[in-house]
């Protein structure tokens, strides 16, 4: 039984996530999708907010691969939460090189924390690989379309908040 855990903010959840997601159900039988509770970062979606957006899309991702999906807000380090649900690999998406500094100094910090944990780096396909949850933030707050960056239930949601 393989399980992974797929850690973020998710504010909010975007198509490039979705996609990561869907990548991660192909290497493990069980799916935590962390959702940082992150209050320090001020986000826009409250966690419970967060947490229904995850549950919400990933229903079908479960229902289609056959994977156990469950969303787990935490607080604490990761390596900790990865520890405490038994993740053996924490995956990680990762878009251009901007991404590269911060997750090599993560890896190297979680790996002397533990080193039986593996972190794992996915692409999104290449029409999502742009996509970043400030910037839809962004572009919705300025009145543009965000239809093609998140799904439905999310663009409801950011109309809510933000239109
Ligand atoms: P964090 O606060 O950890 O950066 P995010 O919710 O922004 O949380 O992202 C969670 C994970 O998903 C990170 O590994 C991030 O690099 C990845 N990710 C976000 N958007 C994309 C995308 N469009 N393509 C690939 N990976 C992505």
């Amino acid at each position: 039984m393989r399980t992974g855990l797929y850690p973020g903010t998710f504010d909010p959840l975007t198509l490039g996530h979705i996609d990561i997601i869907r990548r991660a159900c192909t290497m493990v039988d069980r799916l935590y999708i962390g959702v940082a509770i992150n209050a320090d970062k001020g986000p826009l979606f409250s966690l419970e907010e967060r947490v229904a957006m995850v549950e919400d899309n990933c229903a079908s991702i479960g229902q289609d691969t056959g994977v156990e999906i469950i969303t787990h807000p935490f607080e604490n380090l990761l390596i900790q939460c990865a520890e405490d649900v038994g993740a053996s690999m924490i995956i990680r998406g990762l878009r251009a090189v901007s991404d590269f500094e911060y997750e090599f100094q993560m890896v190297g910090m979680n790996r002397a924390m533990n080193s039986s944990i593996e972190t794992v780096f996915l692409m999104a396909d290449a029409e999502y690989q742009s996509i970043a949850s400030k910037l839809v933030k962004e572009i919705k707050r300025l009145g543009g379309d965000i239809t093609t960056f998140v799904s439905a239930d999310v663009a409801a949601a950011l109309e809510q908040k933000l239109g």
